[in-house]
């Protein structure tokens, strides 16, 4: 049985960004990452890939060469957790003890969750962003979809970044427009819930791209079939038992999502199934030496990677804090970010608080689509996440709450 001062369970975006900040502050700290997978993947960039801006291989990188020197690396899934013994138990039923334990699996895409969709995924012209394997397919999807009827899917929140299905749709859209084709092109947006995006502030400035490409919003319609030989997607209307059947050329579609399963029945859970943390010290509501940020966490804000940066410092703090005896007063704001691309070149930089309070990082109106923000996503931020976030870099990127209206 092995034993390591902090042990983190997951080395996606959160798992590496603390790792290496904790070693950038403690170099002698004992840590081990408790990570299955060998690849590791930048996936806000799977949007630019389904629009042909990105390829999948800038997206990916091994996992090996970002896990920070001197942070052992588990390759292995972890299974249960044992907190009142401080271990974690592995797939092959070996444990792992720790003395403080930073949980960040990420969220659980439940592609089962619809009727024949796996069966269809990545052919018949149905595709998905928010998939590995299937992003460079949208990409074929847009380019040969020659007039037609288009339909983007959003299911119940929450989600991994709130605004990515209407992303692609937009940069659709925006394709068939530049090819001349969008006259003949019919794309629909249906939504389980009854809002174009969560914080207010943004919506007007997104209706109007939906309402300049002519997109058919449908609120309340939940997808649960698809038969991708007929061409056939059904939807349930929200809050009752009509269904609605619609046919399509292409469907992308963005899959229900949860908290992973094994943190559903671990002891670390909430009612809801995710890990219940305190919303300021993102410490655990029940155990003082647990830890959790991402997208696995019962926290309000989105969740995205620009979560996770503004996250990280402050597990970093309170856990050096906890393990000094000093008090544990770094606090998250709920800072969370979505570049919502709404064209090829343009992009709303969405900046919000807990609350959904907006608050930019830039003094230029962040309603407005906007060049600087397209070469921030397609540039900056995947530098950012590469070369300073995930090497431990604590990038403060002063954001100021401004008034709604
Ligand atoms: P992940 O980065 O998903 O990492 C979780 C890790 O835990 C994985 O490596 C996984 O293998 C591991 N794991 C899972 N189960 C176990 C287990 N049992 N044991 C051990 N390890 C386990 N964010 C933005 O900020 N801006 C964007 O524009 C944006 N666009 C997006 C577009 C798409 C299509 C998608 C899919 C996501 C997008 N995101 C965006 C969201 C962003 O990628 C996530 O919010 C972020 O990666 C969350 O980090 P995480 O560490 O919580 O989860």
């Amino acid at each position: 049985q092995d034993r390591f001062t902090v042990v983190i369970v997951g080395g996606g975006s959160a798992g590496i960004t603390v790792a290496a900040q904790l070693k950038r502050q403690r170099p002698n700290l004992s840590i081990a990452i408790i990570e299955p997978s060998t690849t590791h993947a930048y996936q806000p960039g799977w949007t630019l890939v389904g629009a042909g801006v990105m390829t999948l291989q800038e997206t990916l990188r091994q996992e090996g060469g970002l896990v920070p020197s001197g942070v052992t690396w588990i390759r292995k899934r972890t299974a249960a957790f044992h907190p009142e013994e401080k271990a974690v138990e592995l797939e092959d039923g070996s444990r792992i003890e720790y003395r403080r334990l930073v949980a960040c699996p990420g969220i659980q895409l439940d592609w089962d969750k619809i009727e024949g969709l796996k069966e269809t995924l990545g052919r018949n012209g149905v595709t998905s962003n928010y998939s590995r394997e299937h992003c460079a397919y949208t990409w074929e999807c847009i380019q040969s979809l020659d007039g037609g009827t288009a339909l983007f899917t959003q299911p119940p929140m929450p989600i991994k970044c709130a605004g990515a299905p209407q992303k692609i749709a937009y940069l659709a859209a925006d394709y068939w427009r530049r090819e001349g084709r969008l006259y003949k092109t019919r794309v629909e947006f249906l939504l389980a819930g009854d809002v174009l995006f969560g914080v207010k502030y943004f919506v007007p400035s997104l209706q109007k791209m939906v309402d300049y490409y002519g997109i058919d919003l449908h609120y309340k319609e939940n997808l649960i079939r698809v038969d991708g030989e007929k061409k056939e997607a059904v939807f349930q209307r929200v809050g009752s038992d009509e269904t609605i059947t619609r046919s399509f050329d292409m469907l992308h579609v963005t899959p229900p999502q949860s908290a992973p399963d094994f943190i559903k029945k671990s002891p670390l859970a909430n009612a809801a199934g995710w890990i219940g943390v305190d919303p300021a010290t993102l410490r655990h509501v029940k155990y003082d030496d647990i830890f959790a940020l991402g997208d696995a966490t019962s926290t309000s804000n989105a969740k995205t990677a620009a979560a996770v940066r503004s996250q990280a410092p402050i597990v970093v703090a309170n856990l050096l804090a906890s393990l000094d005896g000093r008090p544990q007063n770094a606090s998250y704001d709920g800072y969370g970010a979505c570049p919502l691309t709404v064209s090829y070149g343009k992009v709303v930089l969405a900046e919000f608080l807990y609350g959904g309070k907006p608050a930019p990082s830039f003094p230029y109106d962040q309603r407005k689509p906007s060049r600087f923000a397209w070469l921030l996503k397609t540039q900056g931020f995947p530098h950012l996440y590469w070369n300073l976030m995930l090497r431990g870099y604590d990038i403060k990127v002063p954001h100021k709450e401004v008034e709604q209206g």
